[in-house]
């Protein structure tokens, strides 16, 4: 192992638990907003629609193809046309309450806290983010995480998102590091595992549901819960 000094993590999926967050909330909202009377999906074939649609969209932000605005406009029309409304019968102001809401939703991944105390006295830790600046400082102060990280880099700050290795360059001058004393732990294979590759960066794939994902060429590490990071660091 190289001895690092910096570690780059991740926050959504990898630290903060957003499915279950985004859960929670999307159950909340349900009943809020009443969507039972339209008599056309219950809870959880709505969950899984808004899961299913959230990551797509997700998929092409990150892909630079749309941008925050048509993401978070999008995302309840294409749920909700999807089980069966008419665009015009979406409830107003769903979308902002989500957004209102889910940042506010403090579960993390198992072993986070151990984990980072654990790193904390050993190592300079920071976040790297394609999350929007204006809820991910929520998230975090939300769930404790704050204090643990000297920086946080999100993709609005620095005008790349991951995979672009040029958010990697970005956060190795903000930290004044080389790429080989660092490491990136992040649950997504293109954007945390390849473009910290193509920085120069060594790489850590969280992979907590243990899906058969392409790992060609494979991640410096492959680990499956947090608590495997005390093995490694
Ligand atoms: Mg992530």
């Amino acid at each position: 192992m190289k001895p690092y000094t910096h570690l780059f993590f991740d926050l959504d999926h990898t630290l903060w638990d957003f499915e279950k967050n985004s859960e929670e909330t999307l159950y909340t909202l349900f009943q809020e907003f009443n969507l039972a009377a339209f008599g056309k999906f219950d809870c959880d074939s709505f969950y899984k629609k808004y899961r299913f649609v959230n990551t797509r969209l997700w998929d092409l932000y990150n892909k630079g193809k749309i941008d925050q605005k048509e993401l978070r406009e999008s995302r309840f029309v294409k749920t909700l046309t999807g089980l069966g409304l008419e665009a015009h019968e979406v409830p107003a102001g769903l979308s902002e309450a989500y957004t209102d809401l889910c940042p506010t939703k403090t579960a993390v991944f198992p072993y986070t806290f151990e984990v980072l105390d654990y790193l904390r006295s050993k190592y300079e830790l920071h976040i790297i983010t394609n999350g929007f600046r204006d809820v991910q400082h929520i998230k975090m102060s939300g769930s404790n995480l704050t204090n643990y990280f000297k920086e946080v880099i999100t993709s609005e700050c620095c005008g790349y998102k991951k995979p672009d290795k040029r958010i990697f360059e970005h956060a190795l001058e903000r930290t004044k590091v080389r790429p080989n004393d660092c490491l990136m732990i992040g649950d997504n294979l293109e954007c945390d595992i390849e473009g910290a590759r193509e920085a120069g960066i060594d790489q850590v794939f969280f992979n907590p549901e243990k899906t058969k994902s392409r790992l060609n060429p494979k991640p410096t590490y492959h680990i499956h819960c947090l608590s495997e990071l005390q093995a490694i660091l």
